[in-house]
This record gives structure tokens, C-alpha cells and sequence, in this order.
């Protein structure tokens, strides 16, 4: 397969690029920083356990999301788990299934049953029509994801929770720093969670972290998180581990003071691509809702084959025989794939349209504006000859 594409030599073969370039690369900050919030950490010999980095950490996101509470925990699938835990949900809860395995998989490791929704044909967050649709006296919960960091429509399902007596949480994994309106992500529904994985625009590792207004649901997490112990030492529930520690945190705060400058390289990178391939037809930059602060963590292309005549797949096999390496966000979407399939398969018109036609590029601030147009051209040369390649790919490669 290798040979056949380096055959095709339309772009210059494989010594293009002198690096990969990868979606998701680690936004550190300064290095230096890290270090010395590391060594601060050892010369005190608190390491973890709610060690004043964590502190620090859970002070600045609440901060940043407007809330009262932060509650920081080893990673975000764990904190999904101990929200839904602790607010007592029981049941069937409504969730996109254009998301991360890991939606789902938190409802289903507390004992829930997800259950699949449509998405907006445009942003690919819950539809709340198609909500209001799938609300049971079963439901327990909507869990909305915040897409590509474009906020879900959380005025609406905010509503509609109210209404049906539900709880509302959102998973918050790709809208660090984002807003709605001039509200910020963080702060909407009972509760919100980010995560702070190495990919994430904002990291620690691994990581992640829960924000509420609700004084009483923080407790509970904070006991939680650490075997169920509570403010007295008494364990008051079954708990788990799911501290985060205070490298993990030095690392957050190192990553969260570069948030800014990320923001403004990712911002430049959006625009740059958006205008790199604004008069390709049959391929789409996703624009960012002006209304909204986002933070351009995720570069979506979206690709229609019926214009280019070429598949998904096919463009991005060309683009990594360039070494560049897009990532499917996401693809196959959650119902789809064999851990949540059913027979016969639900069908989620809209979900299925997006996860076949979106491609994630690299973006970051370690992705230069000489990489972003080079990655362009190949896309500029494979939409163009989308129908020639498909052909020759047919001959190279057998099916
Ligand atoms: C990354 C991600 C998660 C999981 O976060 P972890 O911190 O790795 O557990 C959950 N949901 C979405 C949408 C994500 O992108």
C-alpha cells in the first residue's frame, strides 16, 4: 500500500515534511516552570492528596469558568463517572454519539444505559428537539458534549431538563476556555467536566476536572474522588481513587498559563487553513460561531465525496503518507461501534453524515503557517483529482 502511494508521486513523495504533524501535539508552556513547580513539590514532599498545586489548579479553572466550585480528578471518564454517581442518577441517560468511547462508557461503568441522540446537521451537538423526543420517565440524565468546542445548545436543554425534572450535565472535554454567548463553558447544567488529557488544549498528563455551583454535589465529589471519605475522615460512601497529583497539577498550571497564547496561535492556524481552502469546492473548513469564544482546539474539515469524488478515508491515507496525521473526531460514532452496537443498528441520520465526512488536522502552536499551507496543498491537489485517485487507487490497491 506504502509503495502504490508513493507511486502515485502527486505530491512530492514521502520526504515532504521533515516531522509528522499530528493532531493534538502537547501544549507544555515553559518548561522551566514545570520544573520548578515539580521540584517545589518534592522539596515539600506532597505529592498528591489535595496538595496545594491541585488546589491552585481547581482555584484558576473555577475562575475561569465562573463557578463556585472546581473538583479536580486523574482524568475525565472517571470524573463523568463520579458526577453521574454522586448526583444519584438512575436510569437511561440521553447523550450525543458523535463523541469520545468515553461518554458513554462513564454512564455504563456507574450502571446507566446510554442512550443515542441526533445531532445538529451544522455543529454536531445534541439536537433538543430530538431530546425532548427521547425523554422517558427512565431518564435520569441529558449528558451534552460541547463538540469541536462549539457549546451544545445548553439555553434549550437547560430548559428542557428543568421541565422533565432531569438532571442536565455536560461533557466539557473539548470547550476549555470556550464561551456561550458571553458565558462561559463551565458553569452550565448541574455540572461540567473538562479534561486535562496530553492532547487537550489545556493538559496535565492526564487529568481532569469538574465544575459546579452546587455546594453540596462538590462535597460529595471531593468524597468520592477519595475512597468516600468525608470532611470528618469518616468513609460515608463507596468511593474511589480518583485523585489528581500534584505533578499532574504542576503540569495543568504550566499548561493553563500558556492557555492564551494557544488560543492565539490556534485562532491564527483556523483562519489560515479556513482561507487556504476557502475555493476548494467540496471541502469545508468548520467555522467558529462568532457570538461564542471558542478555543480552535479542533481543525474540522469536513469533506464531501459527492463534489470531490473522493472518499474520507482515501484523503486522509494521502495526507499520512505526507506524515501528516489527521485524526477521525470521530469516526465510527459511539453507536456504531461493537461495544454499543445493536441489531438491527440504530440509524442517526445526521451523526452518520458528519462522522463519515470529518477529518481533525493538526493544528497548535507547534504547527507553523509553512505546514498549514503544505498540508492545504496536498488537500488542494487530492479534492481536485479526488476521481483520477480513487481510480488509481482501485488499480494499486485490491480490494
Ligand atoms: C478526551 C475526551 C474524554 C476523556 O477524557 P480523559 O481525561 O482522557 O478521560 C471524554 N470526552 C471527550 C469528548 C473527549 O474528547
Amino acid at each position: 500500500m506504502k509503495r502504490a502511494l508513493t507511486d502515485l508521486a502527486l505530491f512530492g513523495g514521502p520526504e515532504a515534511f521533515l516531522r509528522p504533524l499530528m493532531v493534538g501535539m502537547p501544549t507544555v508552556g515553559d518548561r522551566a516552570r514545570f520544573l520548578a513547580r515539580l521540584e517545589w513539590a518534592l522539596d515539600n514532599d506532597w505529592l498528591t492528596n489535595g496538595g496545594p498545586l491541585t488546589t491552585e489548579l481547581e482555584g484558576r479553572i473555577a475562575d475561569l469558568a465562573g463557578v463556585r466550585y472546581c473538583v479536580a480528578t486523574c482524568n475525565a471518564t472517571a470524573a463523568l463517572q463520579l458526577v453521574l454517581r454522586a448526583s444519584g442518577v438512575t436510569g437511561r441517560v440521553i447523550m450525543p454519539s458523535l463523541t469520545f468511547a468515553a461518554t458513554p462508557h462513564a454512564a455504563a461503568w456507574v450502571g446507566l444505559e446510554p442512550v443515542f441522540c441526533d445531532v445538529d446537521p451544522v455543529t454536531g451537538c445534541l439536537d433538543p428537539a430530538r431530546v425532548a423526543e427521547l425523554i422517558t420517565p427512565d431518564t435520569g440524565a441529558v449528558l451534552g458534549v460541547h463538540l469541536w468546542g462549539r457549546t451544545a445548545p445548553v439555553i434549550e436543554l437547560e430548559k428542557l431538563a428543568a421541565e422533565h425534572g432531569v438532571k442536565l450535565f455536560f461533557d466539557a472535554a473539548h470547550a476549555f476556555g470556550c464561551t456561550a454567548g458571553d458565558r462561559p463553558v463551565g458553569g452550565f447544567g448541574d455540572a461540567e467536566v473538562f479534561s486535562l488529557h496530553a492532547t487537550k488544549t489545556v493538559m496535565a498528563f492526564e487529568g481532569g476536572a469538574v465544575t459546579t455551583d452546587d455546594g453540596e454535589l462538590a462535597e460529595r465529589l471531593v468524597a468520592l474522588r477519595n475512597f468516600g471519605v468525608d470532611r470528618t475522615g469518616s468513609v460515608t460512601s463507596v468511593g474511589m481513587n480518583a485523585k489528581m497529583s500534584e505533578a499532574s497539577a504542576a503540569m495543568g498550571l504550566t499548561s493553563l498559563d500558556a492557555f492564551e497564547g494557544t488560543r492565539a496561535r490556534n485562532r491564527e492556524n483556523h483562519a489560515l487553513y479556513a482561507s487556504e481552502l476557502r475555493d476548494v469546492p467540496g471541502t469545508e473548513v468548520l467555522a467558529f460561531d462568532e457570538h461564542e469564544r471558542n478555543n480552535h482546539q479542533y481543525l474540522i474539515l469536513r469533506t464531501d465525496r459527492a463534489v470531490t469524488g473522493l472518499h474520507r478515508d482515501r484523503l486522509r491515507r494521502l495526507l499520512e503518507a505526507e506524515k501528516v496525521f489527521p485524526r477521525l473526531y470521530f469516526s465510527p460514532p459511539c453507536h456504531l461501534m461493537p461495544a454499543y452496537r445493536t441489531d438491527p443498528p440504530l440509524r442517526l441520520e445526521h451523526t452518520e453524515r458528519l462522522s463519515e465526512q470529518v477529518l481533525a488536522l493538526p493544528t497548535g502552536p507547534s504547527v507553523s503557517s509553512e505546514d498549514i499551507r503544505r498540508v492545504c496543498s496536498i488537500i488542494r491537489l487530492a479534492a481536485e483529482r479526488g476521481e483520477q485517485i480513487e481510480a488509481m487507487w482501485a488499480q494499486a490497491v485490491p480490494a
